[in-house]
């Protein structure tokens, strides 16, 4: 099937995809099509802020078939480049959708990441897929494996994914950890499209409590992870560099 065109907003020279949820939503079914694996990438400021310093990563986000416009900074950067987009789509809302389409089209997923199990609890991963499963009983889930694992191991789990017969790939590694394990690995994977998930296991496992409502709605969801992780604020304090430099490069343009 045809690919529709795809309309695009360049920010400190990464380009993202001008979608709003439902466009991002149509947009990944149609790769969902497709016969070789699609990547899906889902930045914010921080993750663009490193892309115009490390090539790799930059070189990753221009293969990536949808780019979706993750976190406040973007939304506020495409208003001052007189581009504004709707609305964000934050990877882990996207995800919820995506979890809507893949039961409705009876397509499977699996959860590649996130930590092990202990003698106390399992694996974060199994826990978020029967989470998962209890809300969405239709789901299906073709497998699952943390996320520490050694580099001579990556082969077999490439393996285990393929042999799972998953159609869609969720990888919750980190940034760009994530990112860089699908495009070197995408020519091999026989799922139909992946994307990096951040921590969205540790949510789906209640391990990391999402946001409430107000600090959502208000564009505030960092401040309320700094509160919860403390540790992030330096990653964290990237955030008026992005606007800074955003406004600095639109000057000079
Ligand atoms: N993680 C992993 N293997 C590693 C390092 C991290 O599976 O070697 C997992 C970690 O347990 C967590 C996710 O990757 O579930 C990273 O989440 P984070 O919110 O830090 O993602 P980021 O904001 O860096 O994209």
């Amino acid at each position: 099937m045809s690919i529709n065109k795809r309309e695009t907003l360049e920010i400190l020279g990464i380009s993202v995809d001008k979608v709003d949820m439902s466009k991002a939503l149509s947009r990944f079914s149609e790769l969902m099509d497709t016969e070789e694996c699609s990547l899906i990438v889902t930045p914010n400021s921080e993750i663009i802020l490193s892309a115009t310093k490390d090539s790799a990563l930059r070189e990753i986000i221009a293969s990536a078939d949808l780019v979706i416009p993750d976190g406040i900074g973007i939304v506020h950067a495409s208003k001052l480049l007189g581009q504004p987009l709707k609305e964000r789509v934050t990877g882990i809302d996207f995800m919820e959708m995506i979890l809507v389409w893949l039961q409705e089209h009876e397509k499977s997923i699996y959860l590649f990441g996130s930590k092990p199990g202990t003698e106390e609890r399992e694996a974060v991963c199994d826990i978020a897929a029967k989470k998962k499963q209890l809300q969405y009983p239709n789901l299906k889930i073709a497998g699952t494996h943390h996320g520490y694992f050694k580099p001579e191991e990556e082969d077999s789990i490439v393996e285990e994914i393929n042999a799972s017969g998953a159609d869609f790939l969720c990888v919750a590694l980190g940034s760009p950890r994530q990112e860089d394990f699908i495009a070197r690995r995408r020519k091999e994977l026989k799922v139909k499209a992946a994307i990096g998930v951040g921590g969205s296991f540790d949510v789906w496992a209640g391990t990391l409590k999402r946001a409430p409502e107000f600090y959502r709605e208000h564009g505030l969801e960092w401040l309320y992870r700094l509160i919860q992780e403390p540790s992030r604020y330096k990653r964290m304090a990237m955030l008026p560099v992005f606007m800074l430099k955003v406004i600095m490069n639109k000057s000079k343009s």
